[in-house]
């Protein structure tokens, strides 16, 4: 706290040298006297002037820091910051107001930060709005509106990176922030250009507000959820600047904006089952049998901001409502999971779940493979149909010799033609298409939730190989493990683990080698991927996923490494549970439920599945 006090008073002392300058230019004797009648303007102005005589509130900054560093005292960044903006509006008025005396503009001194508030959980609960032909026709103007500001706002924010793009110093700071120990140097000076060239989250923020109260967009957008939608557009600019995200997009009339949302239940307001945007009111639709008391929990819970959602479901234009709530979400009752650990292995197709005396081999989302087909099939269908009726858009056919046979190829599209004629066949595969990627995410998100609470009554000390799935996308397997987001289900099933009071543990298995270990001779076996059983030597061990599932739930998280003597001692009781699995799995086969190449035929009959206490 002494530091802090010390610190702020330096920083007064070293301002009060440096604005002595500025307090005798004529330039800010204008400003003092604006001040009086036009105290905006004069503020924007006096900000200008600052910046000229390096005194903004990123050189107030610098001194700051550079006394902090010079004194040693140790002050964190966030405090850091929070003293800059502090002492920047001090100033300001201290400057204006024509103050002789600084402590005359405050009363006391800024506070320095302590713990964050501990942040409330929060949840999500979606209702279908009960929207009327009115008031559909006024959510889409809202909605065509947000559209054309996210675009206008983009494009503005597109143009000022590119002004700032060709400025000398933003590339000198590139090549500073290239070197490993000047990267804090670089990223003062990204900062003070992208106040200059106003890149800043509230730079948008005022600009989305300036474009919004020019035009008629005034009468349908409220002021909150534009501030939203141009944090939204900063994000992604941010992300893409860091090289975390693709360049932002602009949206098209087609598609539009998805979603809107308020801050903090205001705007955009959900009270007494009722939805209202900016007068337009619409009731939610209850669902009628709510078994478990998830839709009565979320309706007693406190809302933190509502967001509404247009869904295009079977070509009809529908409205959602998603309340962000405070708290725990409510918990299904059949959704009450085993303790205990949970050794899983994702495999290409399928997924492998170890318990202490459960275990589980099933498919992954293989339903998802028939709409996959359909979807490709559209695809096909909507590129022939283009090629047909835009012939002078293609590249000629040609003829290629391959194995000694001559093969047709057809022509490329050629680049940077605009004009493409459409059929209505077209427009209808198009919508036809759209409704399938749609059945396809839903489809997915049901599976998923599920597979994962299937996969947790097993245990819910999850423990489960560390795996890129997008390496896996890029490599063998092609688009089809995208179409199943592995990922996403890993993330669910996170999310329902720790949820019920269990664990999520991911280990890295480059290092480990799961998959070639073998507990019987201690040693390391090579599987090539359509080997589907794990063996030693001549003699069949185990069908390989599940194997895995068994070394990953025996995984000493501590030693790193695979306990192995506990392996033994339990084996005969592992075997046969693990056996049980297999013949679930391959009931389902013989049903028709699952297609063979998972499981082939026949292994039935292998001794390892038949041998022991199951075929007593
Ligand atoms: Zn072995």
């Amino acid at each position: 706290m002494k530091n802090f006090k010390q610190l702020y008073l330096l920083t007064i002392k070293n301002i009060l040298i440096k604005h002595k300058y500025i307090s005798n230019l004529s330039e800010f004797k204008k400003l003092v006297e604006l001040y009086k009648t036009k105290k905006r303007v004069a503020k924007s102005q006096f900000k200008e002037l600052t910046i000229d005589n390096s005194l903004s509130k990123s050189d107030i900054k610098d001194i700051i820091q550079s006394l902090n560093k010079s004194n040693n005292f140790q002050i964190s960044n966030s405090n850091i910051n929070k003293l800059t903006s502090r002492i920047n509006q001090i100033y300001t008025y201290y400057a204006l107001l024509e103050y002789d005396n600084w402590t005359k503009c405050f009363i006391t001194m800024p506070e320095k930060r302590t713990k964050k508030k501990p942040s409330t959980g929060s949840f999500i609960h979606e209702f279908q709005l009960k929207v009327s032909k009115h008031s559909l026709k006024k959510y889409n103007i809202k909605f065509n509106a947000a559209k054309e500001l996210y675009n206008a706002i983009l494009g503005e924010l597109l143009k000022r990176y590119k002004l700032m793009l060709s400025d000398i110093r933003y590339q000198n700071a590139i090549e500073i922030y290239k070197q490993d120990n000047l990267k804090t140097e670089a990223k003062t000076i990204f900062d003070k250009l992208n106040i200059e060239y106003q890149i800043t989250k509230n730079d948008l923020q005022k600009l989305a507000k300036d474009i919004k109260n020019k035009c008629y967009m005034k009468d349908h957008l409220d002021s909150v959820s534009i501030q939203k939608l141009s944090d939204r557009i900063f994000d992604t600019y941010t992300k893409w600047i860091y090289k975390k995200g693709g360049k932002p997009r602009f949206k098209s009339w087609k598609n539009g904006i998805r979603s809107m949302e308020g801050k903090s239940n205001t705007c955009l307001a959900f009270k007494n089952n009722i939805f209202s945007w900016n007068g337009i009111k619409s009731e939610i639709i209850l669902q009628k049998n709510d078994k478990y008391g998830v839709q009565e929990h979320a309706l007693n819970s406190k809302v933190k901001y509502c967001r509404i959602v247009r869904k295009i479901i079977k070509g009809k234009q529908k409205f959602y409502l998603q309340l962000i709530l405070e708290g725990l979400p409510k918990l299904k009752s059949n959704q009450i999971f085993d303790n205990g650990r949970n050794g899983i292995d994702i495999g290409v197709s399928t997924i492998a779940s170890v318990g202490k005396e459960k275990a589980l081999l099933t498919p992954f989302c293989q339903e998802l493979n028939d709409i996959e087909k359909n979807i490709k099939n559209i695809q096909r269908k909507k590129a022939r149909s283009l090629r047909l009726n835009n012939p002078d858009n293609y590249e000629n056919d040609s003829l290629v010799i391959k194995d000694k046979r001559f093969l047709k190829r057809k022509g490329k599209n050629i680049k940077g033609k605009t004009i493409w004629i459409k059929s209505n066949n077209y427009l209808k595969l198009e919508n036809e298409l759209k409704e399938l990627q749609r059945l396809q995410a839903s489809k997915r998100k049901y599976l998923h939730n599920v597979l994962a609470n299937k996969v947790l009554e097993n245990g819910n000390d999850i423990i489960i190989e560390k795996n890129n799935y997008k390496a896996w996308q890029k490599g063998l397997y092609g688009k089809i493990i995208g179409k199943k987001a592995p990922s996403f289900f890993v993330q669910t099933l996170k999310r329902k683990a720790l949820k019920s009071g269990g664990t999520f543990e991911e280990v890295n298995t480059w290092s480990t080698k799961f998959s070639q270990y073998c507990h019987v001779c201690d040693g390391y076996h090579k599987k090539s991927l359509s080997q589907r059983i794990h063996t030693c030597g001549e003699n069949e061990i185990m069908q390989r996923d599940l194997y895995s599932g068994v070394l990953i739930y025996h995984y000493d998280l501590e030693k790193k490494k695979v306990n192995r003597e506990s392996i033994i001692e339990n084996w005969s009781g592992i075997e046969t549970f693990l056996r049980q699995a297999l013949l679930t799995l391959i009931k389902s086969r013989n049903e028709g439920n699952i297609s063979e190449c998972l499981i082939p035929k026949g292994v039935e009959k292998r001794d390892w599945l038949v041998k022991g206490s199951l075929s007593a």
